[in-house]
Parts: C-alpha cells; structure tokens; sequence
C-alpha cells in the first residue's frame, strides 16, 4: 500500500518517463513513487527535494521567480550545529565552507572614538560549538540547487494558485501551468508564504511582529572593509556594513524599531521612504549609504515578523522553513531552522513510508519544541543588538571591548541571549539518515 493507499501490481516497469519509478519496500512489493509538489526554491524548498528524492519520492518544486536569484545575492545568513550536519550529510559542507563569507571581525565604530575590534569567533563562542557557516543567502541556494537540479523537477516563473484537496490526491492550480495533481503538497515558501494562506487563512492570523523592522541593499565597497563587518549603534538603530567577497560590493544592513504605521512589504516606495525618515540625523556613513538606495537593485525590506501557528499540517499539505515557522529574519535564524525542519520532514515522512498521516504527525512532533525554542531567539538578539538608549548603546560597546579579554565562561554569562540561542538553533539531536530504499532500477 503506498501513500495514495493503492495496492499495485507487481511487475510494474520502472519508466522515468512517465513517472513511474521501481522501489522495493521491507515486503519487495513495487510501488508507485509519492509525487510531493514543493512550494519555493528557498533553502527549505532544495534541502527539502535533496531528502525527499534520497528518500525514494519524486519531488517537484515551483518557485515563483522566473530564475534562482542566485550568486553573490542576498543577505549573510548563519548556519548552525544541526544546520551544519544537514549540509555534511549531503555532501555540501566543503562546497558551503568555500564559499562563507569570511567576514572574521566585528568593527564597532563610535563618533569621535576609537573603533571597538572583535573576532566573530569571540561573539559566537559557545554556541557556535557544534559548528557555524556564515555564507551568503543567494551562495547557499546555488549550492542547493546545483546539488539537487539532476534528480528534482524545478519549475520556474510559477506559483501555485488553488489547491483543493479531495482524498486521494490534491489539485492544484498554477498561475500559468495547466493544473496537475500531486500526493503531498509543501509550502516551503517563505515568510509570506502563498500555500499557507490558501491553506490556513490570511498571514495576519500567524504572524507576530516582534517590534523591529530590516532593511538590507547592496552599496559599493568604498571603504575596503575586507573581512570586517561594521557596525553603528544610535538608541533604536543599528547600521551593519559587510562586504561581499569577490564583488568589490558591501551589503547595508538596518535594522531599527519605529513605533508608527510601517509599510507593506509590497510597498517598496513605502519602505525606503520609511527608511530615510527613521535614519534623517544620525550621521556616521548613514548619509553616504541611503544616497545608494535609490541605485540597488536588490533592496528587500520587511517588519521582522515570527509565524505562530499550532500546527503546519492540513491534510495533505504541511508548510516547513519560514513558511511555517519563521522565527523573524535577519535575528532569528530561520536559515538554520529551516534546513534542520527540512530534513526532518523528510525523515519522518520516509519513515513512515509516505503516509501523510503518520509522517507529518511525526514531522511536527520531532519539532514542535525545537521551534518554540527558537521563538526566543528573535527578541532576545533584538533586544541585545539594537539597544534602546544611549547607555545601552555605551554599554554595548564596552561589553564588546571587554568581551575577548574575559574567561570563555564568563563571557557566556555576559551575553545574555547565549542560552536562548544555543537552546533556540541548536537543541535538537537528528537522527542519521536512513539509507535510500532499495532501488532497483533506474530506467
Ligand atoms: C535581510 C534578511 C537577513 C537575514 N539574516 C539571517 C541570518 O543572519 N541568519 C539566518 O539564519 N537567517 C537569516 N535570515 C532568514 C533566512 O533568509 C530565512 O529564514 C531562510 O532563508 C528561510 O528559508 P525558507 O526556504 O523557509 O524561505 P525563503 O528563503 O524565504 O525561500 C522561500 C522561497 O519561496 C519563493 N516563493 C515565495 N512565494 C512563493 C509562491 N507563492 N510560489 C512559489 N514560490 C514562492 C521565494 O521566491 C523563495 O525562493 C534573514 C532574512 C532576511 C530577509
């Protein structure tokens, strides 16, 4: 009996072609492999299709832009401990240590002080234990997807626009592909996710603003920063400044609170006109870099915004990554949440030989507390790292002068959101890979 709870014949010709591919389960009865139609080429969606597909499912993934925004793109993005093994065990982790961003120290700079200086190994100390990879969002889907593009059908420039589900099988409508029906259906489509909202209702049910609001563009590298990253404090502002290796170009990150009417995330011309009314005045480099905004072409902005929901799963459709479980962009390491929720998925899923009920039911359980823990981590990081106040803003900084000079014990007691952020990215054990199914024959 397989996912779609038919019995099938044996002696079914393995044909790659028509999708039909031949297995051998504990019993050596054929089956027909589990179509699993994924939502979004993020990391969840390709971590997601790579176990899928090692597992023995035929995974299809459609992502909504015409083309893998891939390359030097996107932000810095932290992988941690379990993230680590994920990407070991496919393969990846000499692909993705190549490519991190080796951007080794934390520059603190201050008006008319000398800059503050730090290892980035001294700030994660702890819980970076069990392994930390900074790399670049658009280097780590490259990755992803070139390790999964043989094996994963990717459909580009698409979106998934109904989806009914009727017992057997799901439905599903595309914004421009003909309909097809699949056996599972996954939202791994991020933060404003569009199966979540077919599925469960609109975002503003689930989604908690955590009080702070991003925005990250690329400038040019001026200043030769070379492997610092550098940062300005003002009492509800902080400026981050890093470049991107092999570019000659610097990413501005801001991350800042703002207690009136923020724009939508679709509202471009809303955001950077949010962006230069709440940084008018506060001097530094802030002048230089808001007059290269209207020059990037690749400003992203969004409130930093966690996704609650009590369960991710309906039927034959559950949501993993930010999709599901955001703990809010840019401070609560959804990277690392995302490719940890992915391998589970499909862990718990092959497990249980493709039966959604049993799959997914174990998938949330297996994660259901590690997500909770990393609901803490967004607060805290925000909390510690756009202080409120000018004291805060000086306390910082002489934390940070101090930090290195401290006993490794110590300095996890000074930092007060270490525990979160260990418990939060960290504290889940994965089990090893099982090996793929029997495969007999590959057509
Ligand atoms: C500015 C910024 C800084 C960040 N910094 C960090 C950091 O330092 N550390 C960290 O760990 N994390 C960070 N993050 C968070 C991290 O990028 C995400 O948590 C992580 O990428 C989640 O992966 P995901 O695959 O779930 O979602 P995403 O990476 O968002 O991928 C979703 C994919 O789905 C696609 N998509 C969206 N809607 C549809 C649709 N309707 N149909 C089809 N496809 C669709 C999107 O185009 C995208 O490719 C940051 C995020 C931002 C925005």
């Amino acid at each position: 009996m397989n996912a779609r709870g038919t019995p099938l014949p044996t002696g079914v010709v393995n044909e790659r072609a028509s999708g039909l591919r031949l297995f051998a389960n504990s019993s050596w009865h054929l089956e027909v492999p589990v179509n699993v139609l994924l939502s979004g080429a993020g990391i969840a969606g390709p971590v997601l299709a790579y176990w899928l597909h090692h597992h023995g499912f035929a995974p299809t993934v459609v992502e909504r832009t015409p083309r893998l925004r891939h390359g030097t793109g996107g932000h810095a993005v932290d992988l941690f401990g379990p993230a680590v093994q994920v990407v070991e065990r496919m393969g990846l982790l000499p692909a993705v240590q190549e490519a991190r961003t080796r951007n080794d120290v934390v520059v603190l700079e201050r008006p008319g002080r000398r800059p503050v200086e730090i290892p980035v190994a001294t700030l994660a100390a702890g819980f970076a234990d069990g392994g930390h990879v900074e790399i670049v969002r658009g280097e780590l889907a490259r990755i992803l997807y070139e390790a999964t593009r043989d094996d994963v059908a990717y459909v580009f420039g698409d979106a998934v626009r109904t989806l009914e589900e009727d017992g057997d099988d799901v439905q599903v409508g595309f914004e421009h592909g003909p309909s097809r029906r699949f056996d599972l259906v996954i939202g791994a489509d991020g933060l404003h996710s569009g199966v979540r909202r077919l599925v469960f209702g609109p975002e503003e049910r689930f989604a908690h603003h955590l009080g702070g609001h991003l925005a990250v563009f690329t400038v040019p590298d001026d200043r030769g920063l070379d492997g610092r990253m550098v940062t300005f404090s003002a009492p509800d502002r902080v400026v981050v400044l890093y470049p991107v290796r092999g570019t000659g170009a610097a990413r501005a990150v801001f991350l800042f609170r703002h207690d009136g009417p923020a724009a939508h995330h679709g509202d471009v011309a809303g955001q950077k006109a949010l962006l230069r009314n709440v940084f008018a005045g506060v001097g530094w480099e802030v002048p230089r870099l808001l007059g290269e905004l209207d020059a990037a072409d690749d400003f992203y902005s969004d409130a930093i915004t966690q996704i609650r929901m009590d369960t991710w799963t309906r039927g034959r459709v559950t949501l993993v990554g930010d999709a599901g479980y955001c703990p809010a962009p840019a401070v609560g390491g959804g990277t690392t949440v995302a490719a940890v929720g992915a391998y589970v998925l499909a862990d718990r899923l092959a497990a249980a030989d493709g039966d959604h009920h049993r799959g997914f039911a174990a998938y949330e359980d297996a994660m259901r507390d590690y997500v909770a823990a990393s609901r803490r981590v967004g607060p805290a990081v925000l909390r510690t790292s756009v202080p409120r106040s000018r004291l805060a803003v000086a306390r910082n900084a002489w934390l940070t002068r101090l930090l290195p000079r401290l006993p490794v014990p110590v300095r996890h007691r000074l930092l007060a959101v270490e525990d979160r952020l260990r418990a939060g990215l960290t504290g889940i054990d994965l089990d090893a890979p099982t090996q793929p199914r029997g495969e007999l024959s590959d057509g």
